[in-house]
């Protein structure tokens, strides 16, 4: 069964120069240019867990592979190759189908290569693993923030949330709301344009505080955050109250955009970036020595977040 539906993924996937082998023998062979870094990553998607079972399935293929890319956005790497791990619970060729179509337009877009996987029978769970290139050095990790430094994030926050939030209700999903849960846009060109900017950048899968707490732990620092500054889109502000709506902005996950800290001398040169990458960015707090991230509102009134955000295995 699956010989088929390997067929139908290998006709489709598009191949580059370096691939000197892909879909069809035990493994891929692909050349690396010499002098970078091969950097790699990997996500899982679960049907119920990781998106609504009712997810077209075009959606849940452009999702596999954008959760990926911005692992590799948030290290300022190019993405260059992927391979796809597919547990479905029967062979069904529309539902594959229908999956290329989300998943082969997303990697066209970013010209990454679809080289080897995958496929097997059992509950719907979606398995990529990204490669990308770095040069050495120049790798955005998660311990280089220091004292002072701003503390910047990209695009907005929340909507993913909030389209979770209303179809969780039983509600009206708004469409450009349940657009950003279903297909998120990687940060691939702000990552590469903040390379040798940004101190550290983590990409927001979990909740802005809870990611943003991840990078303060790793670099030994605190955070202070405005949670008034942080960015809302226009689809947020219609739909939900400022109270509600700091909430999702600062503890809703999946937006998969990029947050980021830099001195504060390097504020032009991020606005630059951020310009030539053709996404907003907004300077949403700095990084101070207390330990911990701290969240004030615009009128310095203490501001806590009900949950800190998303919880793998959280009861
Ligand atoms: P093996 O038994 O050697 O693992 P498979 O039958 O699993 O072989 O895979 C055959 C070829 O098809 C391999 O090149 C593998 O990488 C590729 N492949 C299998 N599943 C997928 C998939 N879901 N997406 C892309 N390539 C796949
Ligand atoms: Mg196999």
């Amino acid at each position: 069964m699956e010989f088929d539906l390997i067929a139908r993924i290998r006709d489709r996937a598009a191949s580059r120069g370096d691939v000197v082998l892909g879909i069809g023998d035990d493994a891929a062979l692909l050349q690396p240019p010499a002098g970078t870094l091969l950097v790699v990553a990997m996500d899982t998607l679960n049907s119920g867990v990781h998106f609504p079972p009712e997810t077209a399935p075009a959606d849940i293929g452009w999702k596999a592979l954008a959760v990926n890319l911005s692992d590799l956005a948030a290290m300022g790497a190019l993405p260059a190759w992927c391979t796809l791990s597919l547990s479905l619970p029967d062979a069904d060729a529309t539902f594959v189908d229908g999956f290329l179509d989300g998943f082969l337009a997303l990697a066209a877009q970013h010209d990454v290569a679809l080289v080897g996987g995958d496929t097997t029978r059992g509950p719907l769970s979606v398995c990529v693993t990204v490669h990308g290139l770095v040069e050495p050095g120049m790798a955005m990790c998660r311990d280089g923030a220091r004292v002072g430094d701003d503390i910047w994030v990209s695009g907005s926050l929340g909507d993913a949330a909030a389209a979770l939030a209303q179809w969780k209700s039983n509600g009206d999903v708004d469409a450009a709301l349940r657009a950003r849960l279903d297909r998120p846009t990687p940060r691939v060109a702000l990552g590469r344009a903040l390379r040798g900017i940004a101190s550290a950048c983590i990409d927001v899968s979990d909740g802005l505080l809870a990611d943003l707490g991840h990078v303060c732990s790793a670099s030994g620092v605190g955070a202070l955050v405005d949670v008034d500054a942080l960015p809302a889109s226009d689809a947020l502000r219609a739909t939900f109250d400022s109270e509600p709506r700091r909430q999702l902005q600062a503890t809703g996950g999946d937006d998969y955009e990029l947050c980021f800290s830099a001195p504060a001398a390097a504020q032009a040169a991020v606005l630059a970036g951020a310009l030539q990458a053709g996404v907003a960015v907004t300077r949403i707090g700095r990084l101070d020595a207390r330990g911990g991230v701290a969240t004030l509102t615009s009128a310095g009134a203490d501001w806590r977040a009900p949950t800190p955000g998303w919880q793998h295995f959280a009861a």
